[in-house]
């Protein structure tokens, strides 16, 4: 009951905007997924390729997964043939890989790309400056089985609300300068993939089209 309320009070405290809502179920047991399941949820989102795989195998077929971690190009192939949305595309070595896996069962897998909006060096990404210079170059027109749907952010790790709120306007404001403009032809700027527990309604606020959402919907995360 305590999943199927948090969605619930999520989706109420949002119910002003059009957005999706993923919820992020790494490190969760199947069961509780099957919870937000049986509660109407229908994206989920996993950090880790395998275990990703491992719970799709598991629950309904009609379920959405969004890969959302740091992805190792050695991973995708577990990914590759089901997988409906890569937000964290960090590296065009890794485009090239989920191009080639894409290919070889037939799929045009969606990405988004990372950018790296974080005052840490630890976040993954391309910077502000390179994600416009790819834009205005030829590079992405070499992946046919790639379609890039938009951009991914994470805030910097802090309690300060307005630091966080400068930083998905920074994203958002290169999402909607791209949104005007020309780009290649497997690029679209539809989705803005940025807000987690502690900041959804400020992503919300800053133009947001998906929010990633894990302590709020299933509670604190058991890493043993
Ligand atoms: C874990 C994770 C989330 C969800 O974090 P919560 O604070 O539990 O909502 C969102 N995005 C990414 C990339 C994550 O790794």
């Amino acid at each position: 009951m305590v999943i199927k309320n948090n969605i619930k009070a999520i989706k109420e405290e949002l119910s002003a905007f059009s957005y999706k809502l993923v919820a992020v179920s790494k490190t969760q047991p199947i069961e509780r997924l099957q919870e937000a399941y049986d509660a109407g949820q229908r994206i989920f989102g996993e950090n880790k390729a395998q275990e990703l795989a491992l719970k799709y195998k598991a629950l309904p077929k009609d379920i959405e997964w969004h890969m959302i971690g740091h992805l190792q190009t050695n991973k995708v192939k577990y990914i590759a043939p089901f997988v409906a949305l890569i937000h964290s595309i960090d590296s065009i070595k890794l485009l090239e890989e989920v191009d080639k896996q894409g290919k070889k069962v037939n799929r045009k897998i969606s990405c988004l790309l990372q950018v790296h909006i974080a005052k840490e060096e630890t976040k993954f990404g391309f910077d502000l400056k390179e994600v416009k210079e790819l834009m205005n170059s030829q590079e992405l027109n070499n992946f046919s089985h790639v379609e890039i749907k938009g951009l991914m952010g994470m805030a910097t790790f802090t309690e300060n609300q307005e630091q966080i709120r400068n930083e998905f306007s920074l994203i958002n404001q290169l999402f909607q300068k791209l949104k005007t403009q020309k780009l290649p032809t497997n690029v679209e700027m539809k989705e803005l993939s940025i807000g987690m527990s502690a900041d959804y309604k400020i992503a919300i606020e800053e133009g947001s089209t998906i929010v990633r959402v894990g302590t709020a919907i299933f509670g604190a995360r058991n890493y043993n």
